[in-house]
């Protein structure tokens, strides 16, 4: 990502919530983005994906080895969303749709995107399912989203997420909303899918301890800059920005 600039029109003025960030995603890197509310984490997400509304401001790259994601026209992007990137949402909702069967949900945009056959899509549904672990997998296909808890939910979107063999995943807090255990097991999960799949990942959240946990770097933002990165380990021990220092200030 080169100079990307996000602006938002609200009436007269312009609100500028992305301010000229570069990120660099490596071949099987997991890049932890942290910083408070409001910074500007999914915004950046979102605008990646491509999915702000029109109406907003975005500038600047975003590189996919040569392709950028910016210029291509919406069928083109339609194609990398899902095949090349992936994004799981931080409330489960937001990509499932209520009405709908957990396994159709999946089936649907596997024909899509890999033009498999039902029978096909339905097979790859239920491995994906078996994956990242949901206990009975043939069950889970007939359910609704609220018939299931929290986590097996976040776990239908990760599967979800997985359906086309994305490179990269974006996972917008994906384990905020769940309790302490969920959260360590769907961290374990994103864990060993990141090494069986050998994935890159930026994985946003405001918990430096989760972040801790999966990344090799750490980008923190700050009201829409970047304002520290760098390994892990450097930025626990000798963290250079005041929020950064209080964050970790604030910790157990
Ligand atoms: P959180 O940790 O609470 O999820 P965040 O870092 O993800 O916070 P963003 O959602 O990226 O924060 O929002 C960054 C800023 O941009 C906020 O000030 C927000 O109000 C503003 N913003 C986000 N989406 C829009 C939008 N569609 N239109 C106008 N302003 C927006
Ligand atoms: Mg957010």
């Amino acid at each position: 990502i080169n100079k990307l600039n996000i602006a938002f029109k609200s009436g007269e003025s312009l609100f500028e919530a992305i301010k000229d960030i570069d990120i660099r995603l490596n071949e099987g890197e997991i890049i932890g983005l942290v910083g408070e509310s409001g910074s500007g984490k999914s915004v950046t997400s979102l605008a990646i994906m491509r999915l702000l509304e029109k109406s907003a401001n975005v500038s600047g790259e975003v590189l996919l080895k040569d392709i950028d994601l910016l210029a291509i026209s919406e069928k083109e992007m339609q194609a990398y969303r899902g095949n090349e990137i992936a994004m799981i949402f931080q409330e489960p909702m937001t990509s499932l749709n209520p009405v709908m069967k957990c396994g159709a949900q999946i089936t649907e945009s596997i024909v899509l995107h890999l033009r498999l056959n039902k029978q096909q899509a339905k097979e790859k549904t239920i491995r994906l399912f078996e994956e990242v672990k949901l206990p009975e997998p043939n069950e889970v296909f007939n359910k609704y989203p609220h018939q299931l808890s929290g986590g097996q939910k976040q776990r239908v979107m990760i599967a979800m997420a997985l359906a086309c063999n994305p490179k990269i995943l974006i996972a917008d807090e994906p384990t905020t909303a769940l309790d302490v255990t969920v959260q360590k097991s769907i961290l374990e999960l994103l864990k060993r899918i990141r090494t069986e799949r050998n994935m890159s990942m930026i994985f946003i959240s405001h918990d430096l301890g989760v972040i801790a946990e999966i990344a090799d770097e750490i980008l923190v933002m700050y009201k829409g800059e970047i304002v520290e990165q760098g390994a892990v380990k450097d930025i626990f021990n000798h963290p250079a920005h005041p929020y950064t220092k209080g964050l970790l200030a604030c910790r157990p």
